[in-house]
Protein backbone atom coordinates (compact mmCIF):
# COMPACT_ATOMS: atom_id res chain seq x y z
CA UNK A 1 0.00 0.00 0.00
CA UNK A 2 0.71 3.48 -0.16
CA UNK A 3 1.71 5.72 2.63
CA UNK A 4 3.69 8.48 4.02
CA UNK A 5 6.66 8.64 6.14
CA UNK A 6 8.57 11.46 7.95
CA UNK A 7 12.10 11.24 7.02
CA UNK A 8 13.13 14.24 9.31
CA UNK A 9 12.62 17.95 9.38
CA UNK A 10 10.10 18.89 6.58
CA UNK A 11 10.62 15.33 4.63
CA UNK A 12 7.59 13.74 4.07
CA UNK A 13 7.08 10.90 1.29
CA UNK A 14 4.74 8.76 -0.18
CA UNK A 15 6.29 5.31 -0.53
CA UNK A 16 5.35 1.64 -0.10
CA UNK A 17 4.35 0.37 3.27
CA UNK A 18 3.82 -3.72 4.43
CA UNK A 19 0.04 -3.84 4.21
CA UNK A 20 -1.28 -4.09 7.81
CA UNK A 21 -2.53 -7.52 9.08
CA UNK A 22 -4.12 -8.81 11.59
CA UNK A 23 -1.44 -9.56 14.71
CA UNK A 24 -4.07 -9.53 17.64
CA UNK A 25 -7.33 -11.47 17.69
CA UNK A 26 -9.30 -8.00 18.82
CA UNK A 27 -7.89 -6.22 15.48
CA UNK A 28 -9.58 -5.11 12.30
CA UNK A 29 -8.48 -3.74 9.18
CA UNK A 30 -9.06 -0.97 7.55
CA UNK A 31 -9.01 0.50 3.89
CA UNK A 32 -9.34 4.47 3.94
CA UNK A 33 -11.34 6.54 1.49
CA UNK A 34 -9.29 9.43 2.65
CA UNK A 35 -6.76 10.63 5.41
CA UNK A 36 -5.54 13.84 6.59
CA UNK A 37 -2.97 15.93 8.43
CA UNK A 38 -2.86 17.63 12.20
CA UNK A 39 -1.65 20.77 13.33
CA UNK A 40 0.28 17.89 15.78
CA UNK A 41 1.78 16.17 12.77
CA UNK A 42 3.60 19.63 12.31
CA UNK A 43 5.43 19.18 15.77
CA UNK A 44 7.92 16.50 14.30
CA UNK A 45 7.60 17.95 10.76
CA UNK A 46 9.22 20.85 12.35
CA UNK A 47 12.10 18.62 13.83
CA UNK A 48 10.19 19.87 17.41
CA UNK A 49 9.58 16.58 18.22
CA UNK A 50 12.67 14.58 17.01
CA UNK A 51 12.40 11.02 15.27
CA UNK A 52 15.17 8.54 15.12
CA UNK A 53 14.24 6.53 11.95
CA UNK A 54 11.47 7.05 9.31
CA UNK A 55 7.80 7.55 11.03
CA UNK A 56 4.81 6.74 9.51
CA UNK A 57 2.64 9.12 9.55
CA UNK A 58 -1.11 9.76 10.23
CA UNK A 59 -3.41 8.86 13.01
CA UNK A 60 -6.90 10.09 12.08
CA UNK A 61 -8.88 7.64 10.06
CA UNK A 62 -12.33 6.78 8.64
CA UNK A 63 -12.96 3.60 6.33
CA UNK A 64 -14.50 0.64 5.31
CA UNK A 65 -13.51 -2.61 7.43
CA UNK A 66 -12.01 -5.34 5.53
CA UNK A 67 -11.03 -7.88 7.64
CA UNK A 68 -11.50 -8.07 11.58
CA UNK A 69 -9.78 -10.43 13.98
CA UNK A 70 -11.35 -13.76 16.06
CA UNK A 71 -12.30 -12.07 18.95
CA UNK A 72 -13.71 -9.09 17.43
CA UNK A 73 -17.71 -9.69 17.94
CA UNK A 74 -19.47 -6.38 17.09
CA UNK A 75 -17.59 -4.50 14.37
CA UNK A 76 -18.04 -6.48 11.03
CA UNK A 77 -16.46 -6.65 7.56
CA UNK A 78 -18.21 -3.88 5.17
CA UNK A 79 -18.94 -1.72 8.02
CA UNK A 80 -18.21 1.74 7.66
CA UNK A 81 -16.73 2.64 10.79
CA UNK A 82 -14.96 5.93 12.85
CA UNK A 83 -12.37 5.67 15.23
CA UNK A 84 -10.43 7.89 17.97
CA UNK A 85 -6.32 8.33 17.67
CA UNK A 86 -6.42 5.92 20.71
CA UNK A 87 -7.58 2.85 19.94
CA UNK A 88 -9.11 1.62 23.61
CA UNK A 89 -11.05 -1.14 25.10
CA UNK A 90 -13.78 0.78 26.34
CA UNK A 91 -14.70 -1.87 29.21
CA UNK A 92 -11.57 -0.79 31.94
CA UNK A 93 -12.73 1.32 34.63
CA UNK A 94 -10.98 4.39 32.97
CA UNK A 95 -12.65 3.86 30.04
CA UNK A 96 -16.47 3.41 32.04
CA UNK A 97 -15.29 7.35 33.40
CA UNK A 98 -15.42 8.69 30.04
CA UNK A 99 -11.61 8.77 29.74
CA UNK A 100 -10.99 6.60 26.75
CA UNK A 101 -7.96 8.37 25.49
CA UNK A 102 -6.33 7.12 28.94
CA UNK A 103 -7.82 3.51 28.74
CA UNK A 104 -5.28 0.75 30.81
CA UNK A 105 -4.80 -0.62 27.20
CA UNK A 106 -4.68 2.85 25.16
CA UNK A 107 -2.35 2.60 21.83
CA UNK A 108 -1.57 5.52 19.89
CA UNK A 109 -2.77 5.15 16.34
CA UNK A 110 0.29 7.18 15.84
CA UNK A 111 2.37 5.00 15.79
CA UNK A 112 0.26 2.88 13.64
CA UNK A 113 0.61 5.87 10.81
CA UNK A 114 -2.93 6.39 9.16
CA UNK A 115 -1.92 8.66 6.19
CA UNK A 116 -1.90 5.61 4.34
CA UNK A 117 -4.68 3.26 2.09
CA UNK A 118 -5.20 0.65 4.77
CA UNK A 119 -4.62 0.59 8.65
CA UNK A 120 -4.39 -1.79 11.17
CA UNK A 121 -6.98 -0.88 14.05
CA UNK A 122 -6.38 -2.62 17.70
CA UNK A 123 -9.43 -3.28 20.26
CA UNK A 124 -11.73 -2.76 17.21
CA UNK A 125 -15.24 -3.62 19.44
CA UNK A 126 -13.97 -0.99 21.96
CA UNK A 127 -12.02 1.79 19.53
CA UNK A 128 -14.20 1.87 16.35
CA UNK A 129 -17.90 3.58 15.80
CA UNK A 130 -19.80 2.08 12.96
CA UNK A 131 -22.07 4.79 10.68
CA UNK A 132 -26.03 3.99 10.34
CA UNK A 133 -24.55 2.89 6.39
CA UNK A 134 -22.06 3.54 3.90
CA UNK A 135 -22.02 7.12 4.07
CA UNK A 136 -22.54 9.85 0.75
CA UNK A 137 -18.98 11.22 -0.21
CA UNK A 138 -19.68 14.37 1.09
CA UNK A 139 -19.83 13.01 4.45
CA UNK A 140 -16.52 11.60 4.75
CA UNK A 141 -14.65 14.94 5.69
CA UNK A 142 -16.89 15.59 8.90
CA UNK A 143 -16.72 12.18 9.80
CA UNK A 144 -12.92 11.93 9.22
CA UNK A 145 -12.76 15.56 11.10
CA UNK A 146 -14.94 13.84 13.90
CA UNK A 147 -11.51 10.87 14.94
CA UNK A 148 -10.09 14.02 16.16
CA UNK A 149 -10.02 17.54 15.66
CA UNK A 150 -13.65 17.99 16.56
CA UNK A 151 -13.69 15.63 18.93
CA UNK A 152 -11.20 17.44 20.29
CA UNK A 153 -12.66 20.62 20.29
CA UNK A 154 -15.86 19.20 21.58
CA UNK A 155 -13.93 17.38 24.52
CA UNK A 156 -12.42 21.16 25.30
CA UNK A 157 -15.81 22.29 24.81
CA UNK A 158 -17.27 20.08 27.55
CA UNK A 159 -13.76 20.40 30.04
CA UNK A 160 -14.43 23.97 30.03
CA UNK A 161 -18.04 23.45 30.41
CA UNK A 162 -19.22 25.78 27.74
CA UNK A 163 -23.83 25.70 27.93
CA UNK A 164 -26.80 27.82 28.01
CA UNK A 165 -25.70 31.62 29.67
CA UNK A 166 -21.64 31.18 29.53
CA UNK A 167 -19.60 33.13 27.48
CA UNK A 168 -16.98 30.97 26.26
CA UNK A 169 -13.27 32.37 24.64
CA UNK A 170 -11.15 30.01 22.75
CA UNK A 171 -7.44 30.87 22.17
CA UNK A 172 -6.17 29.50 18.55
CA UNK A 173 -7.31 29.11 15.64
CA UNK A 174 -6.63 25.97 13.95
CA UNK A 175 -9.04 23.26 13.29
CA UNK A 176 -9.51 22.14 16.92
CA UNK A 177 -10.16 26.03 17.99
CA UNK A 178 -12.40 26.55 15.33
CA UNK A 179 -14.36 23.49 15.83
CA UNK A 180 -14.59 24.16 20.42
CA UNK A 181 -16.27 27.05 18.73
CA UNK A 182 -19.17 25.20 17.05
CA UNK A 183 -18.80 22.50 20.03
CA UNK A 184 -19.77 25.35 22.03
CA UNK A 185 -22.39 26.97 20.01
CA UNK A 186 -23.92 23.18 20.02
CA UNK A 187 -23.68 23.07 23.31
CA UNK A 188 -25.74 26.18 23.76
CA UNK A 189 -23.67 29.10 24.83
CA UNK A 190 -24.47 32.51 24.45
CA UNK A 191 -21.30 34.27 23.55
CA UNK A 192 -18.72 32.95 21.17
CA UNK A 193 -14.99 34.49 20.96
CA UNK A 194 -13.17 32.98 18.84
CA UNK A 195 -9.51 34.30 18.95
CA UNK A 196 -8.20 35.03 15.75
CA UNK A 197 -5.99 37.07 13.50
CA UNK A 198 -6.56 35.24 10.70
CA UNK A 199 -9.66 36.42 8.21
CA UNK A 200 -10.30 32.90 6.01
CA UNK A 201 -10.82 31.85 9.97
CA UNK A 202 -12.52 34.55 11.54
CA UNK A 203 -14.84 34.15 8.70
CA UNK A 204 -15.05 30.25 9.49
CA UNK A 205 -15.38 30.64 13.24
CA UNK A 206 -18.55 33.10 12.61
CA UNK A 207 -20.03 30.52 10.12
CA UNK A 208 -19.70 27.83 13.19
CA UNK A 209 -21.39 30.41 15.50
CA UNK A 210 -18.50 32.30 16.89
CA UNK A 211 -20.53 36.02 18.23
CA UNK A 212 -17.33 37.92 18.36
CA UNK A 213 -13.90 37.59 17.26
CA UNK A 214 -10.54 39.16 19.19
CA UNK A 215 -7.60 39.59 17.20
CA UNK A 216 -5.35 40.54 20.17
CA UNK A 217 -3.42 37.99 21.95
CA UNK A 218 -1.33 37.60 25.24
CA UNK A 219 -1.92 40.16 27.21
CA UNK A 220 -3.69 41.78 25.24
CA UNK A 221 -5.81 39.43 24.31
CA UNK A 222 -7.04 38.95 28.12
CA UNK A 223 -7.30 42.65 28.31
CA UNK A 224 -9.75 42.75 25.79
CA UNK A 225 -11.46 39.77 26.98
CA UNK A 226 -11.68 41.35 30.20
CA UNK A 227 -13.15 44.22 28.94
CA UNK A 228 -16.09 42.79 26.74
CA UNK A 229 -17.00 40.31 30.04
CA UNK A 230 -17.43 43.65 33.29
CA UNK A 231 -13.47 42.76 33.70
CA UNK A 232 -14.91 39.24 35.25
CA UNK A 233 -13.11 37.02 32.39
CA UNK A 234 -15.05 34.27 30.62
CA UNK A 235 -17.17 31.18 31.93
CA UNK A 236 -15.38 29.09 29.75
CA UNK A 237 -12.18 29.06 28.05
CA UNK A 238 -10.77 26.52 25.76
CA UNK A 239 -7.07 26.48 25.05
CA UNK A 240 -6.10 25.06 21.75
CA UNK A 241 -2.59 25.84 21.34
CA UNK A 242 -0.04 24.05 23.50
CA UNK A 243 2.56 26.92 24.12
CA UNK A 244 3.22 28.75 27.36
CA UNK A 245 1.72 32.25 26.07
CA UNK A 246 -1.52 30.41 24.68
CA UNK A 247 -2.19 28.76 28.31
CA UNK A 248 -1.50 31.63 30.26
CA UNK A 249 -4.09 33.35 28.41
CA UNK A 250 -6.55 30.76 28.47
CA UNK A 251 -6.15 30.99 32.54
CA UNK A 252 -6.00 34.77 32.62
CA UNK A 253 -9.00 35.09 30.57
CA UNK A 254 -11.13 33.07 32.89
CA UNK A 255 -12.68 34.30 35.50
CA UNK A 256 -12.49 32.60 39.69
CA UNK A 257 -14.39 30.05 39.54
CA UNK A 258 -14.58 29.39 35.45
CA UNK A 259 -13.23 26.46 33.59
CA UNK A 260 -10.32 25.95 31.38
CA UNK A 261 -10.69 23.22 28.92
CA UNK A 262 -6.81 22.36 27.28
CA UNK A 263 -6.79 20.47 24.29
CA UNK A 264 -3.77 21.87 22.71
CA UNK A 265 -0.37 18.89 23.00
CA UNK A 266 1.07 21.33 26.03
CA UNK A 267 4.92 21.77 24.64
CA UNK A 268 7.05 23.03 27.51
CA UNK A 269 4.51 24.80 29.14
CA UNK A 270 5.42 25.29 32.79
CA UNK A 271 2.24 26.70 35.15
CA UNK A 272 3.37 29.38 38.02
CA UNK A 273 1.87 28.19 40.96
CA UNK A 274 1.14 31.16 43.08
CA UNK A 275 -0.63 32.96 40.03
CA UNK A 276 -2.35 29.49 39.56
CA UNK A 277 -3.68 29.31 43.26
CA UNK A 278 -5.05 32.84 43.09
CA UNK A 279 -6.71 32.26 39.91
CA UNK A 280 -9.08 29.70 41.02
CA UNK A 281 -10.23 28.37 38.15
CA UNK A 282 -10.90 24.38 37.50
CA UNK A 283 -8.91 23.06 34.88
CA UNK A 284 -9.46 20.03 32.81
CA UNK A 285 -7.57 18.53 29.57
CA UNK A 286 -5.29 16.29 28.30
CA UNK A 287 -5.45 14.00 24.84
CA UNK A 288 -9.37 14.29 23.90
CA UNK A 289 -11.10 11.23 24.69
CA UNK A 290 -13.21 11.11 22.06
CA UNK A 291 -14.90 8.07 21.90
CA UNK A 292 -17.07 9.39 24.24
CA UNK A 293 -17.99 11.66 22.25
CA UNK A 294 -18.27 9.81 18.76
CA UNK A 295 -21.50 7.87 19.12
CA UNK A 296 -22.71 11.72 18.90
CA UNK A 297 -21.01 13.65 16.97
CA UNK A 298 -21.46 10.84 13.92
CA UNK A 299 -25.22 11.33 14.82
CA UNK A 300 -25.06 15.22 14.24
CA UNK A 301 -23.01 14.59 11.33
CA UNK A 302 -25.19 11.84 10.05
CA UNK A 303 -28.37 14.29 10.25
CA UNK A 304 -26.62 17.14 8.63
CA UNK A 305 -26.55 19.38 12.01
CA UNK A 306 -22.91 20.21 12.15
CA UNK A 307 -20.38 20.28 9.02
CA UNK A 308 -17.48 20.37 10.73
CA UNK A 309 -15.95 18.79 7.55
CA UNK A 310 -15.33 22.42 6.60
CA UNK A 311 -11.79 22.77 8.43
CA UNK A 312 -10.19 21.20 5.13
CA UNK A 313 -9.76 23.71 2.95
CA UNK A 314 -7.16 21.62 1.17
CA UNK A 315 -7.60 18.76 -0.69
CA UNK A 316 -4.79 16.57 -2.50
CA UNK A 317 -4.01 13.20 -3.42
CA UNK A 318 -2.02 10.83 -1.01
CA UNK A 319 0.66 10.97 -3.46
CA UNK A 320 0.91 14.77 -2.58
CA UNK A 321 1.18 14.17 1.27
CA UNK A 322 4.15 16.84 1.20
CA UNK A 323 2.45 19.70 -0.33
CA UNK A 324 -0.37 19.62 2.02
CA UNK A 325 2.01 19.02 5.01
CA UNK A 326 3.43 22.01 3.43
CA UNK A 327 0.81 23.92 2.72
CA UNK A 328 -0.35 23.81 6.98
CA UNK A 329 3.24 24.82 8.25
CA UNK A 330 3.08 27.78 5.93
CA UNK A 331 -0.51 28.49 7.10
CA UNK A 332 -1.72 28.73 3.40
CA UNK A 333 -4.26 25.58 4.65
CA UNK A 334 -6.41 25.23 7.87
CA UNK A 335 -6.34 21.73 7.37
CA UNK A 336 -5.19 18.61 4.62
CA UNK A 337 -7.57 16.10 3.44
CA UNK A 338 -5.69 13.11 1.50
CA UNK A 339 -7.52 11.21 -0.71
CA UNK A 340 -6.19 8.09 -1.00
ZN1 LIG B 1 -10.14 1.15 28.71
Amino acid sequence: MRGAVLYGPRDVRVEERPDPTIIEPTDAIIRLPATCVCGSDLWPYRGIEPISAPTPMGHEYVGVVEEVGSAVKNIKPGQFVVGSFFASDNTCPICQAGYQSRCVHAELMGEIGTQAQFARIPLADGTLVATPDIPPDDLIPSLLAASDVLGAGWFGAVAAEAGPGKTVAVVGDGAVGLLAVLAAKQLGAERIIAMSRHEPRQRLAREFGATDIVTERGDEGVARIKDMTDRLGAHSVVEAVGTQESMMQAIRSTRPGGHVGYVGVSHGVELPGEELFFAEVHLLGGPAPVRRFLPNLIDLIWNRKITPGKVFDLELPLEQAAEGYRAMDERRAIKTLLKC
